[in-house]
């Protein structure tokens, strides 16, 4: 039995993946279960800060933080039933359930989805304090993995070529949900799907759109929705219709948790998506655009690179200034673009979808259950 805990069950790649890979595992006869950590808003903006801290952005925790998280995570201890031969515990919100492992045995795993290539020393120390207790930790790229003395695992994550999210549409599907949103399509469509979340960089996305527009006529789409464990997001949000505020080549779409059909239409019927994070664990949305064979401009952080490889299976682009400048290129040039994105395509097909993923799962539980039986040599 694999018990998998995280946050949230909707919003955010970690929830996407978990809501695929879970009932397929129990497909394989597998027992599989996934929890969820409860918190109030307090502790989630704790939590928040920490994601933010961990990617190397200065939140200023402080000493009232980590007790509201130490008390929180000692509640979790109390309240959420575990059970299994293996913990997979993901992100900072649950990690200290680590502290059952004496009691509870088995193995325990935990899971970073997060760039921690260039941490705030302070949160990572916090919460090495934890990782250290596990038996094993998993990364999703080379570059995340850190000094540790537990076992480390390299996984990267996936998507579900057959989910809702990512299977082929009908056009008059497509176009259906374009009217729901009142986006007309009389012009290229300019897309980024994601989380309203300042890492994502949302307006500075809307000002590289503004520099393409001088010279090409196009449409942008921001689309997302919130997560129940980000409370920053109403914020950005805000920033972000400030920002747009009163251009209609702007199109603001706050998509509701558990429209999967809606973003896949959306992405299905985007000219070019951009990814211009400033920080990515991964970046699902970049194998979701890829998979559909859309040219991405996406940028060269975290994850993004392992998905993007620069003029072959899209552009990764540098700042406002860049990304502005490759939009352009692709827009200008419909032969890159369709090579981009069937690259792409066969890029995501060999190494980011769900079968590699399950694979390396379990593979990497037989090693934890037979380490003893290894030999080196
Ligand atoms: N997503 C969604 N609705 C939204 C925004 C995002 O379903 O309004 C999905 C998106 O399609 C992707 C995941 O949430 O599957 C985001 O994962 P990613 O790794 O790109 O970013 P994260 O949110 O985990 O930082």
């Amino acid at each position: 039995m694999v018990q998998n805990v995280n946050s949230t069950y909707t919003g955010g790649g970690v929830a996407e993946i978990l809501s695929r890979l879970v009932p397929l595992l129990g497909e394989l006869g597998l027992e599989a279960k996934w929890s969820v950590v409860q918190g109030t808003e307090a502790f989630f903006t704790v939590t928040k800060k920490m994601h933010n801290a961990l990617h190397g952005r200065q939140d200023g925790l402080t000493p009232g933080d980590y007790s509201l998280f130490m008390e929180t995570s000692d509640r979790h201890l109390e309240e959420l039933e575990l059970r299994g031969d293996i913990f997979y515990i993901h992100d900072p919100q649950p990690i200290g359930l680590v502290r059952r492992k004496k009691e509870l045995g088995g193995n325990w795993v935990w899971r970073c989805h997060v760039d921690v290539s260039n941490p705030d020393m302070a949160v990572w120390d916090f919460l090495r304090g934890f990782v250290d207790q596990y038996d094993a930790a998993v990364f999703s790229a080379p570059q995340f993995s850190r000094e540790l003395p537990v076992r480390q695992f390299l996984i990267a994550p996936s998507i579900d070529p057959l989910s809702d999210k990512n299977r082929d549409l009908p056009q008059d599907f497509i176009d259906s949900v374009l009217r729901k949103y009142r986006v007309p399509q009389d012009k290229p469509l300019v897309t980024q799907i994601s989380r309203f979340d300042y890492l994502k960089d949302p307006v500075g996305l809307i000002e590289a759109f503004r520099l393409v527009k001088r010279s090409i006529d196009c449409r942008l789409v921001l689309a997302g929705g919130t997560a129940t464990d980000d409370p920053e997001s109403d914020k950005v949000l805000a920033e972000v219709q400030e920002r747009a505020s009163g251009d209609p080549d702007i199109h603001i779409l706050l998509v509701p948790p558990q429209s999967d059909l809606e973003i896949n239409a959306l992405q299905r019927a985007s000219t070019v998506v951009v990814q211009k994070s400033l920080k990515e664990g991964f970046g699902l949305t970049v194998a979701e655009a890829l998979w559909k064979a859309k040219p991405v401009v996406a940028s060269a952080v975290g994850g993004i690179p392992l998905q993007v490889k620069h003029r072959w299976t899209g552009l990764l682009s540098h700042g406002v200034e860049g990304t502005a400048y490759d939009i352009k290129r692709i827009l200008a040039n419909p032969e890159l673009a369709k090579s981009l994105g069937d690259n792409g395509r066969e890029h995501v097909r060999q190494n980011f979808l769900i079968t590699r993923h399950l694979r390396e799962y379990l593979l990497l539980f037989l090693s934890l259950a037979y380490k003893e039986d290894v030999v080196y040599l």
